[in-house]
């Protein structure tokens, strides 16, 4: 019954152990319309900093948006909350119910964490997904988001899964040659380009079509508009120029794994 004691603990409701550490509980804040100019006036969800695979290449100094500016500060506030509304997908029920999303809203989930997911083995927690999408599916709101965990054949089960179910969970990729690789396998896959990276749209030597995100290429747009991560069938992986406080870093990360 491991795993049955390990989704009480990541899970973080009302079940807890009470000698189970509070860094471990996972929680969830939803933010009903986001002012962010990007995504537009979209439903948002942040995770707590544990449900970060600690081998993300942005992880530890590695450039992580969320670990700098305004979401940090809001990050590690949600990581110190004792609210019971943060705490476990119990409270993120709450949160939802409060709030009376419009159907069809478009919900970016984790504009900082990861999906929650077991710290000693990288597993990420399906049935606590599971959950999660029961929440987004009773709302009837469009989720998506990405992941940076490990593309091993348990955590590609659990995302497929979301993704024909309709959670769209977006492969985060360490290169093109990766994202095209996990396209043409049926995922919905992104990567990151250098900042000066001037391309628009592309394809590879494999007829994979490449998409840089248009709220980064045309003016007025956001994600709300386009709405292309929330489409897991989409044809085209999407790319992402290096942008942010630490677009350098990233860039010059890329250009030496290239
Ligand atoms: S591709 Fe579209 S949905 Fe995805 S991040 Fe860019 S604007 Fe948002």
């Amino acid at each position: 019954m491991a795993g049955s004691v390990d989704v009480l603990r990541y899970c973080g409701n009302a079940l807890h152990r009470s000698s189970t550490p509070k860094a471990m509980i996972t929680k969830f804040q939803l933010t009903k319309k986001s002012s962010n100019r990007k995504t537009g006036p979209i439903a948002t969800v942040r995770s707590s900093s544990n449900t970060c695979p600690a081998d993300c290449p942005f992880n530890n100094g590695g450039g992580c948006y969320a670990a700098s500016g305004p979401e940090a500060i809001w990050w590690k506030r949600l990581d110190e909350s004792e609210k019971p509304e943060h705490t476990g997908w119990l409270g993120l029920s709450d949160q939802f119910r409060e709030a009376k999303l419009t159907p069809g809203t478009l919900l970016r989930v984790n504009t900082a964490g990861d999906l929650p997911h077991l710290p000693n083995t990288g597993e990420i927690l399906g049935n606590v997904v599971d959950l999660l999408r029961a929440i987004f599916e009773a709302n009837e709101v469009v989720p998506f988001t990405y992941t940076h965990h490990r593309q091993t054949e348990h955590n590609l089960s659990v995302v497929d899964r979301q993704n024909r179910a309709g959670f769209t969970v977006n492969l985060s990729c360490d290169s093109e040659e990766r994202a095209s690789m996990m396209h043409r396998r049926g995922f919905p896959s992104v990567c990151v380009v250098p900042a000066d990276d001037t391309r628009t749209g592309w394809r590879d030597e494999h007829g994979t079509k490449f998409v840089t995100c248009p709220a980064q290429t045309r003016d007025e747009m956001t994600c709300d508009r386009c709405r292309l991560c929330s489409k897991a069938n989409r044809g085209a992986v999407v790319v992402f120029r290096a942008h942010g406080a630490k677009r350098k870093k990233i860039s010059a990360r890329l250009e030496t794994a290239g």
